[in-house]
């Protein structure tokens, strides 16, 4: 039996903000102790007495916010087929470095994973590198050809199903995928955007047919959920990188109406940045800083600020990625998001004043765990939870340099701004997985 202690740390989930102490045994949280007084650690080594054995490691953790480790839903690592891009070894190394503990890797790779049993042996790949957990989703479609549906009726151990990079086309594909997905309670994700009218916002260079385009799709796929699940169990649909205000307004809708079990992302980048102060408004596919969904508006991004605010919105995902440089500079769509996406949140979000740590923390940990059906063990600091911990210096700043990244895609649109909030350590089934030993 391996005992751990991590002590004198500012202890913060979605329901926590206390000075305390976190007692791992072998890869489970066995304690934990807080106290309403700052300095009070003389009552937490009380409290944990009695908790340890007689030899255990300590960790002091003073000045520093222990938090438990983020899940992304959103996330590609390339794998397989693109190995210039990322590898399962370099992807899981920028998760680890971010925080990360599990990430949702999407299925438009070469070829696209569309059987449950390539994603099952994904999944046991990235196990034995003993960094973040990978839950790989599958494709919606066969291929992501758009013409007859992924075998989606065993879907066991696959949280999320999702055609990311693209739209499904044909709507009675896409109520097939809701219905066979309500039974096993896999979660469908959807990419919106109407491929039309995205090939119009390209031959116009109109940034507002370029909206159009998602939030079309947006409450189309909204509707055929709710439709899907008519007369029988409820649809879960998951908005993808929401981007536009429209967009959102459709999410809150959607909501309202409690047809279906609705949930939404929204990115770092989309909350972070936008393309006002940009010389002159640019098309998406002519912008500087190319990604799909493209920045929008500053009025977009405000409101989906407001979204993080209010509660509309329910996870941050980060849509990580990456690319060569040499992809990059033909304008791929993309960015690396997994070691920049706790600071650039912190910053914009709680140092700007938008929300708490313990909210960024829901929609970094806790939400996303529930949205996976994780959230028996995960996303939230609890005795009986894994140990899977996140060690924080929130207030320290540093300057984003992509050629220190761990994740091949270096070219990220935070390059030379200083960000606070840095990630010093992490702790796996409570193994140190972060910083690396080599
Ligand atoms: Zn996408």
């Amino acid at each position: 039996m391996r005992e751990l202690v991590l002590f004198n740390a500012r202890l913060v989930d979605a329901d926590t903000d206390a000075p305390g102490a976190v007692l791992v045994r072998d890869s489970r949280i066995a304690g934990i102790v807080t106290t309403d007084r700052a300095d009070s650690t003389d009552s937490i080594h009380k409290g944990l007495t009695g908790l340890c054995g007689t030899e255990f490691e300590s960790v002091d953790c003073r000045g520093l916010t222990l938090m438990p480790a983020f899940i992304d839903m959103h996330t590609h690592f390339r794998y397989p087929g693109q190995s210039e891009k990322e590898t399962l070894e370099t992807g899981l190394r920028a998760a680890v470095a971010g925080g990360y503990g599990a990430v949702v890797t999407m299925p438009n790779t070469k070829p696209p994973v569309s059987d449950p049993e390539t994603a099952r042996r994904i999944r046991e790949e990235a196990a034995a590198y003993g960094l973040a957990e990978v839950f790989q989703t599958l494709s919606i479609t066969e291929g992501q050809m758009g013409e007859t549906l992924s075998p989606l009726e065993s879907l066991e151990g696959i949280p999320v199903v999702s055609e990311d990079g693209k739209d499904v086309e044909d709507p009675s594909l896409l109520i097939g995928a809701f219905r066979l997905c309500a039974r096993s309670g896999a979660l469908v994700a959807c990419h919106c955007e109407d491929s039309s009218l995205s090939r119009a916002a390209r031959v116009y260079a109109s940034p507002a047919l370029s909206r159009l385009a998602e939030d079309a799709a947006t409450v189309r796929n909204l509707a055929l959920a709710d439709a899907a699940g008519a007369g029988g169990p409820k649809s879960r649909i998951h908005i993808c990188h929401v981007s536009t205000e429209t967009s959102l307004e459709a999410v809150a809708q959607a909501k309202a109406r409690d047809l279906s079990a609705v949930s939404c992302e929204v990115t770092p980048h989309h909350l972070a940045l936008s393309t006002d102060g940009e010389d002159s408004p640019r098309p998406a596919n002519q912008s500087p800083r190319p990604v799909n969904p493209p920045l929008r508006r500053a009025s977009d991004r405000s409101a989906l600020v407001r979204g993080i605010a209010s509660g509309l919105v329910d996870v941050i995902a980060t849509d990580h990625a990456p690319h060569t440089a040499a992809d990059k500079g033909a304008g791929a769509p993309g960015f690396p998001g997994l070691e920049t996406a706790f600071a650039v949140c912190n910053t914009a979000l709680v140092h700007g004043g938008v929300i708490t740590l313990g909210r960024l923390s829901e929609l970094m940990s806790a939400a996303p765990a529930r949205l996976l059906g994780l959230d028996h063990e995960r996303g939230r600091l609890r005795e009986g939870f894994l140990a899977d911990l996140v060690l924080l210096a929130p207030g320290e700043s540093w300057t984003v340099e992509g050629a220190r990244f761990f994740t091949k895609g270096k070219g990220s649109p935070f390059e030379g701004m200083t960000l606070t909030g840095r990630v010093r350590g992490l702790w796996l089934r409570g193994e140190r997985v972060f910083p690396f030993s080599r």
